[in-house]
């Protein structure tokens, strides 16, 4: 799918990370990557294949504190991050497994973070 019409995660996720999302995807296109930039540098991130994507939408109500969006045009800068990504989430997949989950009623980590 292009990347006009896929899903993204926003950096809401970095140090985040409940995963919640993952379980629901059904082409398994949501990869786990340590986030790239500071504040959150090596953090826990998880981005959308744009590529694999097929736009089903499960993913986003899924997320306890809304860091996905239905749209690149919502957040062309996350949709970038997202894309650029990818070669590095696949790898460091392959060498590491997925993060740990966690519970979606658990505290976000970041002040800035609400749960919904
Ligand atoms: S559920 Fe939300 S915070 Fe958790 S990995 Fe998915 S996008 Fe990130
Ligand atoms: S929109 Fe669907 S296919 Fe795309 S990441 Fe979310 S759950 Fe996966």
């Amino acid at each position: 799918m292009s990347e006009e019409s896929t899903h993204v995660i926003t950096d809401k996720c970095a140090d985040e990370c409940y995963a919640a999302c993952v379980d629901v995807c059904p082409v398994d296109c949501i990869l786990p990557v340590p986030f790239p930039n500071e504040p959150f540098k090596k953090k826990p991130f998880m981005i959308i294949d744009p590529e694999t994507c097929i736009n089903c939408g499960l993913c986003l109500p899924e997320c306890p504190i809304d860091a996905i969006v239905s749209s690149p045009e919502e957040n062309p800068e996350a949709a970038k991050l997202n894309r650029d990504l990818v070669p590095d989430a696949t790898e460091w997949q392959k060498q590491h497994g997925n993060w740990p989950t966690r519970p979606p009623n658990d505290p976000p980590h970041r002040p800035d973070n609400k749960l919904r």
